[in-house]
């Protein structure tokens, strides 16, 4: 496990929105690396600075501190031509609202190729058409739907649109932020399972952001949990669900839904008060307490965390 190959590093960093007496943290002090190959998560309630972490690899936000690098080479803030090329063709975002991100107003043939546009002028119409065609039916959309407009698919096939349009590019590294979260309930798994087979068929590394922990057990190789724009906890999926130490984690655990009425009925939800922690002298850091397995805590807490390991 040790020798995988790390594609995506992201070192330390911090995001700010605005600046002197109205700066807003969104972001403090973030670490992951994300291997070539796995689809790695990062849950955490809503504004929590999911958005932002994504938004700042491929280079839509600003970092105000730390790195980012791709295969080893820096991406974020002052880069040259050719590095920012490759971000833009390499790294590919998918959409939480399919409703409102497509442009209303072009054909779907437009949006799917905008970006192979702009990132390879040379093919021409011919060449950018087979890519279109091929790239529709990758995500399950007839190709003779091409000349449509986005207001004549449902949501579901707004996001196939969506992901036709990353997969297109041929990247390396796919952001899926909260890919099915607006989709009809119904449809989730139809859209996940795709996602899972392009990965396959095409070698995709993964960024998964969800909320909540519901699908991520299924998708996700290792997960990191975000709590007010700081990673509270970071390990592999399984290791995660067992052994969840911070209670941040034990409380979106604890806030799945389960299929079953009675077992939900059942069901205790824990709810999370940061005002538990007191950091005023026996300050907290990151530890890793299981190979992998890495939580935010003091002293006192890594101690209690230790003997929760070891039950
Ligand atoms: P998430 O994706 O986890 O819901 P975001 O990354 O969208 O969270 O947002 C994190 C925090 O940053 C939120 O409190 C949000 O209100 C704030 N934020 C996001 N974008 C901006 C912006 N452009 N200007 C100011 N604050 C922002
Ligand atoms: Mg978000």
């Amino acid at each position: 496990m040790m020798d995988r190959e790390v594609l995506l590093s992201v070192k330390n960093i911090s995001i700010d929105y605005g600046s002197g007496k109205k700066v807003f943290h969104a972001v403090k002090d973030v670490s992951f690396d994300i291997y070539k190959g796995e689809t790695f998560g990062i849950v955490g309630e809503s504004g929590s600075g999911k958005t932002t972490i994504g938004r700042a690899i491929n280079r839509i936000n600003p970092t105000t501190s730390g790195d980012i690098l791709f295969k080893g080479k820096k991406i974020n803030g002052k880069i040259d031509k050719v590095t920012d090329r490759m971000v833009t063709e390499k790294i590919q975002m998918i959409f939480q609202d399919p409703m409102a991100s497509l442009n209303e107003r072009a054909k779907v043939d437009y949006i799917i190729s905008e970006g192979l546009v702009n990132v390879h002028p040379e093919y021409d119409a011919k060449k950018r058409s087979e890519m279109v065609k091929a790239a529709m039916e990758e995500v399950g959309l007839l190709p003779e739907f091409a000349s449509r407009f986005p207001h004549e698919f449902s949501g579901g096939q707004r996001q196939r649109i969506g992901i036709a349009r990353a997969v297109i590019m041929n990247p390396e590294l796919i952001i899926a932020d909260e890919p099915i979260s607006a989709l009809d309930v119904s449809i989730r798994a139809q859209v996940l399972n795709m996602l899972m087979k392009l990965q396959k068929e095409n070698g995709l590394t993964y960024l998964f952001i969800a909320h909540d922990l519901s699908v991520m057990r299924f998708i996700c190789d290792r997960i990191a949990v975000v709590h007010k724009g700081k990673i509270v906890e970071l390990a592999e999926t399984e290791e995660l669900y067992a052994h969840p130490l911070h209670p941040y984690t034990r409380s979106l655990l604890s806030a799945i839904p389960l299929p079953n009425p009675i077992l939900a009925k059942q069901k205790k939800h824990i709810v999370y008060d940061p005002s538990m922690h007191d950091y005023s002298t026996d300050k907290p850091r990151m530890e890793e307490l299981r190979p992998g397995h890495f939580v935010y805590g003091n002293e006192k807490e890594m101690n209690e965390y230790k003997r929760m390991v070891k039950e």
